[in-house]
């Protein structure tokens, strides 16, 4: 009774380990370590039916490698007349580069990333300046020169009367404090004459400034598409 037992404790056991075995898929594991396992599993099978041959265990591993390795380990064509030794060994080798270049990818886009945000983050920073009538290197508007530009058809950054722009569509860059002069009604008079002046000689359409002028990078947007 006891021996009957044993024997089907036994059986069952082998049972369960074949299965395993048969069961068993690399998944995230480090390929060399999942086939080491594999063998040690089939070593307690030895001698009974259940345990797999070589050629048998190595169809094994190959059937229930992770996918990133199938293409390299087919390309590879491993298979013909090497040992189970040396096909793990080679197998393990595939694994070692393909983990190296994981992270050789991943520290590239690690690296594209922390540059995409820079550039992002230096294009918000002088965009926000480029747009801002009041930045330091210009005092702000007076009371009076804002009435002024509203009057005159001003804009409000390059602060130019008599322009087919506004603030937020200004292309002209940002004036140096050094330079710049308090606008008077005599400015306004002055850049009315001249606009008249350009009007009579050429068709207005040829003085319109270029929407296309001192616009920021947006080559770091674009980037960052690409890769997230
Ligand atoms: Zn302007």
């Amino acid at each position: 009774m006891t021996a009957l037992k044993d024997m089907w404790l036994e059986m069952h056991w082998n049972t369960k380990l074949h299965r395993k075995v048969l069961g068993s898929q690399q998944g995230n594991c480090a390929f060399y370590e999942w086939a080491l396992e594999l063998q040690n599993q089939n070593t307690l099978l030895y001698g009974n039916t259940a345990h797999l041959s070589d050629i048998q265990l190595c169809n094994q591993l190959e059937a229930n490698i992770c996918d990133k390795l199938t293409v390299p380990v087919l390309r590879a064509k491993l298979t013909n007349n090497i040992s189970l030794k040396k096909w793990i060994e080679e197998v393990k080798h595939l694994d070692d580069k393909h983990l190296k270049d994981l992270a050789s990818h991943r520290k590239i886009t690690e690296e594209l990333y922390r540059t995409s945000k820079h550039a992002m983050s230096s294009t918000k920073t002088s965009s926000s300046k480029t747009y801002n009538p009041s930045s330091s290197c210009l005092g702000t508007l007076t009371e009076a020169e804002r009435t002024l530009l509203m009057k005159h058809r001003g804009c409000f950054k390059c602060r130019k009367f008599y322009v087919l722009h506004q603030l937020k569509d200004c292309t002209n860059g940002t004036l140096e404090a050094s330079s710049y002069k308090t606008l008077t009604e005599a400015d306004a008079i002055m850049a009315k004459l001249k606009t008249k002046t350009i009007a009579a000689i050429r068709p207005v359409g040829a003085v319109m400034p270029s929407p296309f002028q001192n616009r920021p990078p947006y080559v770091a947007l674009s980037l960052d598409r690409a890769f997230f």
